[in-house]
């Protein structure tokens, strides 16, 4: 099981409307899921928009898209060690060519087997906006770079990802969203908390050392 879904409903709209697990928005009740080591990676109180979700609609797209303004701040969203820094590019393209993106991966979490190691990505961030660099430490809500539109892309945006290393990407939950246990939905608008809290949980494993080639 590379993701976990929340069962998609097959049967009729009846089934629809009386399905708990279904997920339709305003079925679902808000609630707060206090699990998550995760911020939305963009300032506090700031809002974007769910350009895709996890399940994308322009192509497979295990990701999620957060449309803000060129240039907006991108903040880790957990505490953690920078694996990776591109920035050199500055064209974009739409899906039908290809061009190459930048991106900045920070790795969380210990590495042994009860606790592996995840890391988060951001990419299209703007040319020369990288704010870190590989193998430096950064905390939750740390600035490590600006919203671009760089690689494949159609207009300013994040593209976040989640996964575990070496593995597929995960649906990821943020302790900022307080419906669908904090995980973005598609044509949604979510305000961001970090950096306006302590997140008391996410100090566990924030020393991690990572040797950059
Ligand atoms: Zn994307």
């Amino acid at each position: 099981m590379l993701h976990r879904r929340r069962p998609r409903c097959a049967a009729g709209a009846a089934v629809l409307l009386l399905s708990a697990g279904c997920g339709l928005w305003p079925l679902e009740p808000p609630q707060r899921f206090n699990g998550s080591k995760y911020l939305l990676p963009w300032p506090e109180g700031k809002i974007a928009f769910v350009g895709q979700g996890f399940i994308g609609v322009f192509e497979p797209h295990l990701a999620y898209d957060f449309v803000l303004p060129e240039g907006t701040l991108v903040l880790a969203a957990r505490c953690g060690v920078v694996t990776r820094v591109v920035d050199l590019h500055e064209a974009n393209c739409p899906l039908t060519q290809d061009c190459p993106n930048n991106l900045i991966a920070i790795r969380h979490g210990r590495g042994d087997f009860a606790d592996p190691h995840y890391e988060t990505l951001y990419l299209h961030i703007q040319k020369g906006s990288a704010l870190v660099a590989c193998g430096e430490q950064v905390r939750q809500g740390q600035p490590i770079a600006r919203v671009g539109n760089v690689g494949i892309s159609m207009a300013p945006h994040i593209h976040f990802a989640l996964r575990r290393v070496g593995a597929s990407n995960e649906p990821a939950h943020f302790a900022d969203i307080d419906t669908f246990d904090g995980e973005p939905q598609f044509l949604r608008f979510y305000r961001s908390r970090n950096g306006s809290e302590p997140f008391l949980n996410n100090d566990d494993y924030c020393d991690l050392t990572f040797l950059c080639p």
